[in-house]
């Protein structure tokens, strides 16, 4: 049974990030999809909940050619899989949302929510990461822009500050001739990723050789995790089948992935090879194409 607590319904940001600051031991819940299964468990009790799920002026998709994309905190999930600007410029992401839990999770559940939760098997932190997101955090009186990439900082543990709440993922518009895609390994379409993979690769318009790659995990750490060394055996190369498989191989040894009924550390280990390939192929023929 989940644990008594005061409700709250603020109308706006305001009013909301006034609660919690009033409110020390408060949590917000946006669609619940996460949080009602802690509650449950009592992994967290709260005296205060603060539903934010009506606060309209946070549900948004905005796209600027010159700012990027902008997705309020409380966008569904299914929105941003069906929204036709995303589609056109950032499909990745379309897709990662078309492969997210089901139907009616995305329908309820928001992107805001999903990062906040801090899951480190979670679909969107590793493709915001390859796409260097930023996240706007507001709190009363201010706000402050951070890296996804830092968000993260431990299990279930995001660097949200007391009275801090998420407002806003940032997007900048991806160099000339990037290709970004993400896989992830799961049993049934929609399950969590066993692990998952997300790569951005830029290549050079002048002769082929990769400028930039990002390659970011899922469920391989105790937060997203972005292989580093395995980016740098494919920048400043011109890209070929030996270097795709050895970035995965890299990649293998960067992650401590956790061992469950899912699958062991070592069967994780051998599949990041596997993933972050796949992802590697496809970004590149995105890149090639673009
Ligand atoms: C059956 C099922 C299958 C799922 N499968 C997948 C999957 O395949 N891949 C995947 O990535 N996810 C999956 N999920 C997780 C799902 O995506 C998240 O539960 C959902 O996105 C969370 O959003 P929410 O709005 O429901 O957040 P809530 O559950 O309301 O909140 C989650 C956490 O975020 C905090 N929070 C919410 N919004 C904000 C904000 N704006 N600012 C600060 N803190 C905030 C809350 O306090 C809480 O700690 C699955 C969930 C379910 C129930």
């Amino acid at each position: 049974m989940i644990a008594d607590f005061e409700y709250f319904a603020p109308k706006t940001v305001k009013e909301a990030l006034s609660l919690l600051s009033q409110y020390k031991d408060a949590k917000i819940i946006a669609g619940g999809q996460s949080l009602l299964v802690i509650l449950k468990q009592r992994l967290v009790t709260p005296e205060y909940l603060i539903d934010i799920k009506g606060i309209a002026a946070l549900d948004y998709i905005k796209y600027d050619e010159g700012k990027g994309l902008r997705i309020g905190a409380l966008t569904l999930h299914r929105a941003i899989e069906k929204s036709p600007v995303i589609k056109k410029h950032f499909g990745v992401l379309s897709e990662m949302e078309g492969n997210l839990a089901t139907i009616q999770t995305r329908n309820w559940g928001t992107i805001g929510g999903n990062i906040c939760h801090g899951d480190p098997a979670g679909d969107p932190a590793p493709v915001f990461i390859a796409l260097k997101a930023k996240l706007k955090l507001a709190r009363l009186g201010g706000e402050r822009i951070l890296d996804m990439e830092e968000f993260s900082k431990d299990y279930l543990e995001v660097a949200l500050d007391p009275g801090e709440m998420l407002s806003e993922i940032q997007l900048p518009i991806p160099p000339p001739h990037t290709g970004v895609a993400s896989e992830k390994l799961m049993v049934m379409k929609g399950d969590m990723g066993i692990v998952g993979a997300a790569v951005s690769i830029t290549l050079s318009p002048r002769d082929g050789v990769c400028q930039d790659a990002r390659i970011a995990l899922s469920n391989c750490a105790s937060t997203p995790l972005r292989a580093k060394k395995a980016e740098k055996v494919l920048i400043g190369k011109n890209i070929n089948e030996g270097l795709l498989t050895k970035a995965g191989e890299v990649a293998s040894e960067e992650v401590d992935p956790p061992a469950d009924v899912h699958g062991s550390a070592e069967y994780r280990r051998e599949m990041v090879k596997v993933f972050v390939r796949r992802a590697a192929i496809k970004a590149l023929e995105r890149a090639r194409a673009a």
